[in-house]
């Protein structure tokens, strides 16, 4: 089922060159950057060019070479940015309770120290 997007979404802005990134790799199906507010020494997000709101219409919307692509380019990131053997944290929030703010789908790829539990006991 298709999903509503918003066109306006700071990510497709970034995606029409609207708004300035540091972008760590690009090619036909994916964009990374760097998050403006990084919660780790490494903190860069990767983004499929499609608009695609989630993992769940991505994977249901998308055609297998978007999502072949958009994964491909997720383990490139790593090995670019050299987190292959250090070992590197791959996240994904969706919708409220995964406190999405972004309503276009995007990895978060946080590496560069030991990263602590996957979630705090305080939530
Ligand atoms: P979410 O909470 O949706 O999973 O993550 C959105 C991420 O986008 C946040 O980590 C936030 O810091 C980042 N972000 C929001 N606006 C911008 C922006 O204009 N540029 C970049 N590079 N990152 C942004």
């Amino acid at each position: 089922m298709a999903v509503d997007y918003d066109n306006e979404n700071i990510f497709a802005r970034i995606l029409r060159n609207e708004i300035p990134c540091s972008k760590i790799y690009e090619d036909e199906h994916a964009l990374a950057f760097e998050d403006i507010n990084p919660q780790a020494p490494i903190h860069v997000l990767v983004i499929p060019k499609g608009p695609n709101v989630s993992m769940d219409d991505f994977c249901e919307n998308a055609s297998d070479e978007e999502i072949a692509g958009f994964l491909r380019a997720a383990g490139k990131c790593a090995q670019l940015l050299d987190l292959a053997a250090p070992g590197y944290r791959i996240v994904t929030n969706i919708g409220r309770d995964g406190m999405q703010e972004v309503p276009h789908l995007h990895l978060h790829i946080f590496g560069g120290k030991k990263l602590g539990r996957m979630l705090r006991a305080d939530g």
